[in-house]
């Protein structure tokens, strides 16, 4: 989300004259997006913004922008004395008026949850593909999440104002979009209609020259059949599915207050498994989540064994204020944290390399994005379910859809050579 807003900023200030410079000691503004899901991205942001401090001197402004901002608000200035302005998520698409009208000295606080346009904008420096915010925001609470109280709570976009931008993207050569929320198909659940997540990525389907549609995140309550039976009968949406399970004990998935439990998670992937048996699952774990005991990991480790996620990703808990999990003691110590990560990953490494190997000598039809900036000979795209592929070829290949056959995998990525007619 971040990354996506940040995008769309930099096109709206390229359009009042800023100009993008990826070297800090040449920038007249420094605008950091923070992260606060958790401390260690706290942390980063923080550490950023301290190391160029010294640009101050030059004149340079400061701006942080994102969760932290919205979090911390003028407290921020007890880390950082030196800020000129402080954005929260709702208050991003004021940044150039803000930045225009700027005068040295002044200190621009903009935070609080308010109902904010979502930026309309297409970043221009894409490739061929593009992420679309649908949602901001939140309804979950879930106990150790600080988004709803960073972004507030959860605003859908207009569906004519997605489809349109979808239209427009097509139109100057965007192949594939990824439809992006904190929990996409909790979509138009604040509309006073029945309009849906579902709903909404059939019209989009009806968009012409628009030659594959993905989304994240999935929440596994609202993750509902009818949505998994359109993935599995239209060709244009990834076969991918991003669904966090969190933990494997029903006890500390009640204590997260993620609404599900174990088994309705397995239902969903079993359903989503029925009717596409090729669609690759990935998913978040948290570990050492307050209470949770070695029998509550053992159960989780048995469930990643269970299902073999395509990947994982995986986090050891840390307390974040203004959650309800913040009041319950860190009571797993940051060792046992460590270790039940490393056992996890060491588990899911196997699984992820089984899974890949089972590709190769296989054909996929895989989307080419760009080419590779270390070896400008590789051309690299995603396949139907989002996996890297990576093959050699000197056409000019970008934006077709080209059968590839597979002859080995690296580190998350397949590669393969071309086989056949391209779309
Ligand atoms: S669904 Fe839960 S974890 Fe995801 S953003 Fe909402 S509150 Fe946070």
């Amino acid at each position: 989300m971040n990354f996506s807003e940040s995008e769309r900023l930099c096109e709206l200030l390229e359009t009042s004259g800023w100009r993008e410079t990826k070297n800090p000691d040449q920038a007249g503004l420094i605008i950091a997006f923070g992260c606060s899901v958790r401390q260690k991205a706290e942390n980063r942001v923080i550490s950023f913004l301290k190391s160029h401090k010294y640009l101050k001197e030059k004149g340079t402004i400061f701006c942080l922008a994102g969760c932290t901002a919205n979090l911390h608000k003028e407290k921020i200035f007890n880390y950082l004395p030196f800020l000129d302005i402080v954005c929260g998520p709702n208050h991003i698409a004021e940044i150039p008026e803000i930045v225009d009208n700027y005068s040295p000295g002044r200190i621009i606080i903009k935070t609080g949850e308010k109902d904010s346009p979502f930026i309309e904008c297409i970043p221009s420096k894409k490739n061929i593909t593009i992420m679309i915010p649908i949602t901001k925001g939140c309804n979950n609470f879930c106990s150790y999440c600080v988004v709803p109280m960073a972004r507030g709570k959860l605003q859908s976009r207009k569906p004519h104002s997605i489809i349109e931008e979808i239209k427009n993207a097509v139109e100057q050569g965007i192949k594939a979009i990824t439809l992006l929320g904190q929990n996409v198909n909790e979509y138009g659940k604040d509309f006073t209609t029945d309009y849906d997540f579902s709903d909404l990525v059939c019209e989009i389907l009806k968009i012409e020259n628009l030659m594959r549609i993905g989304f994240v995140t999935s929440h596994p309550e609202d993750t509902s059949e009818k949505l998994l039976s359109i993935m599995a009968q239209n060709k244009k949406i990834m076969k991918h599915l991003h669904i966090p399970l969190q933990s494997g004990s029903d006890k500390i998935l009640r204590d997260m207050n993620r609404k599900y439990t174990v088994e309705e998670f397995l239902q969903v992937v079993e359903t989503a498994r029925r009717l596409m048996p090729e669609i690759s699952i990935t998913s978040d774990i948290m570990v050492g989540f307050p209470g949770e005991t070695k029998q509550d990991f053992e159960k989780t480790l048995s469930i990643i064994k269970e299902v073999r996620f395509n990947e994982l990703f995986i986090f050891k808990y840390s307390p974040r204020p203004m959650t309800k999990a913040f009041e319950l003691p860190d009571d797993v110590s940051r060792e046992e944290k460590e270790h039940r990560h490393r056992i996890i990953l060491e588990t899911q490494k196997e699984i992820s390399r089984e899974i890949l190997s089972s590709f190769i000598g296989k054909a996929c039809e895989v989307l080419v994005e760009r080419r590779s900036i270390k070896n400008p000979l590789l051309l690299i795209g995603k396949n139907i379910q989002g996996i890297p592929v990576t093959f050699k070829n000197n056409q000019n290949l970008i934006g077709k859809i080209v059968n590839v056959e597979i002859t080995g995998y690296e580190e998350g990525i397949l590669f393969g050579k071309v086989n056949g007619e391209y779309l």
